[in-house]
């Protein structure tokens, strides 16, 4: 099976260092990845572009726009959704929409990241008008967090998936996916996904941890009915994309817990398929 990671992270954060070494048990370097994912048979991975300016600064308000991966040089096969910062977005002048726009325009980016929660501001809200109306000309997919946060500095109303459905409607043609299926707030997610044509959900970071626990959360029958009553809800398969969110997870336990979720039919679709329809850009990144 063909597979495309659409959700992960290559950043410098302390954070994202501390889970790999004490909870996910992932090696969070350039040869870490390439031994995990060449082993997963990963054709390609989309890293959530991510900066913080002191160790657990994230989020950081400092952040020059737009964060990059910057763990180390990027490995082949890894594609980019830049994210912005809106704090500086709405202070710093024309010159931060033009550093955003010069790296759009690249052939690795495939998408943009908006980090809704993490930084006080609603998706919808009009300091990231000029960040979406970029996408829409280069054709660029917006991933927004959803759902729980990683740090307690910010409110969770700004990442609940609800938002995103104003969103949806300011912005017919462009194509959004929030992130984690917006867990724990997956049914509202999947009432969000059925309604607007544009709008998917990737399924990574449902689970957060080592092997161990994700195949504990896959024979935890409460668990599992939540996440997958949210995906019978609407049947819509072609919605739905796969993400790791390593190393918030090793990737091969996680494919096998996706797995698990999707009927066998759909899962050319919600591995492989769907990721090439919201990301097109993506197609410089196969047959390489
Ligand atoms: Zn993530």
């Amino acid at each position: 099976m063909k597979i495309i990671d659409t959700h992960i992270h290559f950043s410098n954060i302390e954070s994202f260092k501390q889970t790999a070494e004490a909870i996910s048990f992932v090696d969070y370097s350039k040869a870490g990845f390439l031994k995990e994912f060449g082993e997963a048979g990963i054709t390609a991975a989309i890293g959530m572009g991510l900066t913080e300016q002191s160790p657990n600064g994230f989020p950081d308000k400092a952040s020059p726009n737009p964060m990059l991966l910057d763990l180390t040089d990027m490995p082949e096969r890894m594609a980019l959704c830049p994210g912005i910062n809106p704090v500086r977005l709405e202070s710093g002048g024309t010159g931060e929409l033009d550093r955003i726009e010069a790296v759009l325009s690249r052939p690795e980016t495939v998408g943009i990241k908006i980090y809704a929660g993490y930084y006080p501001y609603y998706v919808h809200d009009r300091v990231y008008e000029p960040v979406y109306r970029l996408a829409e000309e280069y054709q660029l997919a917006v991933v927004i967090h959803g759902g729980a946060l990683y740090s307690d500095r910010y409110f969770l109303k700004y990442s609940h998936p609800l938002e995103v459905d104003q969103l949806a409607v300011m912005y017919p043609r462009l194509p959004i996916v929030i992130a984690h299926m917006g867990e724990p707030w997956v049914m509202d997610t999947a009432a969000i996904i059925g309604k607007n044509d544009h709008v998917y959900a990737d399924l990574s970071g449902l689970i957060v941890g080592c092997g161990q626990r994700i195949l504990k959360a896959q024979t935890n029958r409460l668990v599992m009915d939540r996440f997958m009553q949210a995906l019978v809800y609407e049947e819509r398969y072609d919605k739905l994309l796969f993400g790791s969110d390593w190393p918030l997870a090793p990737v091969k336990p996680y494919i096998e817990f996706v797995r698990n979720m999707i009927p066998e039919k759909y899962h050319e679709d919600v591995f492989y398929h769907n990721a090439i329809r919201v990301f097109p850009k993506l197609e410089n990144f196969l047959g390489r």
